[in-house]
């Protein structure tokens, strides 16, 4: 075979969690319920420009670094915040997009929570696994209740289960039909570079 048409055939497996719209998630007006959104084109093009077919693999947020470090999958799209903890375990792309956490509240606080600070004490709603569950656990006197994906913590909140939402902001910012603004880099996840822990190994044994 020749070269160029195995680089040709070449299937990087991606791992996405479509509950994230604007940046993955399903069409339902599609017979097929096909994975669309930001992240989805911009995967596309690249494997288009760069020769590789997508081969997507929808997993809950949680579990997407988890594959990636396994193996299971070969890189995962899907609004990863870049962390110095998330950073330990995989490669970062360059960042591809600004975003940042919102806070959504139930109409019964509204008089109470003008700002973040006067979350202290309140009953909070997040996505497990998330940069916005992370900060949330954070915020004092707070319980916090996580759950699959945004949209389960956005019915929480209309039930008034909880008095805030915090998730992405993009992702509120579409829910609520806003135009917000905001600022935590996005980058794919891909395995780590090794090299640098193998050449430790090398120098442990000698
Ligand atoms: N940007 C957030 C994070 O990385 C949430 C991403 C998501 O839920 N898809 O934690």
């Amino acid at each position: 075979m020749h070269a160029s048409a195995a680089a040709a055939e070449q299937v990087v497996n991606v791992g996405t969690e479509p509950a994230f719209a604007p940046f993955e998630y399903v069409n339902d007006k599609s017979k097929d319920k096909e994975i669309i959104g930001f992240d989805i084109d911009m995967i596309n093009a690249i494997g288009q420009k760069e020769g590789f077919k997508v081969k997507l693999y929808p997993m809950q947020f949680d579990g997407l670094i988890p594959a990636v470090l396994t193996g299971t999958i070969d890189a995962a799209v899907a609004g990863i915040t870049i962390t110095d903890e998330r950073k330990k375990k995989v490669d970062f792309s360059d960042p591809y997009y600004k975003a940042g956490l919102g806070i959504i509240i139930n109409d019964k606080v509204k008089d109470t929570v003008k700002s973040a600070a006067d979350l202290k004490g309140h009953k909070l709603c997040s996505q497990i696994g998330t940069s916005g569950a992370m900060y949330a656990s954070k915020v004092e006197g707070a319980t916090l209740t996580t759950f699959n994906t945004p949209p389960e913590s956005y019915i929480e909140l209309q039930n008034g289960g909880c008095d805030a939402a915090i998730n992405d902001y993009p992702v509120h910012s579409y829910f609520m039909e806003g135009d917000l603004k905001a600022q935590e880099p996005y980058a794919a996840a891909r395995p780590p570079d090794l090299r640098a822990v193998r050449h430790h190994a090398l120098k442990t044994e000698a």
